[in-house]
């Protein structure tokens, strides 16, 4: 691990551009924005496409819990009173409760190989 002279990130020594003056001791990150290295020389950076994919996968493992925390907030403030619906749908969000973390461990490995997949190495 070593500190960028620029903004002060900890990165991994791999992540450092690598030269003596100005490029001593600069992640690629500032490398590339104060014109060190080129892009394709950044082989740690994500190009937008990756990020943008990375963060839907990101978001799509996370997205559930979310949706269960909205679920009891609405179901606790809108429903719980009502006889018919308030029953109906607190089966329903006690079975999501229970089923998302199941589906959250079961997609584990295919949620590590989809990141992996879309790393730079
Ligand atoms: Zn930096």
């Amino acid at each position: 691990m070593a500190t960028c002279r620029i903004c002060r990130g900890i990165y991994p020594q791999e992540h450092l551009i690598s030269g003596i003056g100005p490029r001593h001791l600069v992640c690629e990150r500032c490398g590339l924005d104060r014109g060190y290295i080129s892009a394709e020389e950044a082989t740690h950076l994500y190009d937008d496409e990756t990020k943008r994919a990375r963060m839907v996968i990101i978001g799509r493992r996370f997205a559930p819990f979310l949706w269960i925390i909205l679920g009891w907030s609405l179901w606790s403030l809108f429903f719980a009173g009502l006889p018919l619906w308030g029953k109906a749908s607190l089966v329903i969000l006690l079975i999501s409760t229970l089923i998302v973390p199941v589906m959250y461990f079961l997609g584990g490995p295919k949620y590590q190989a989809n990141l992996r997949r879309l790393s730079t190495k």
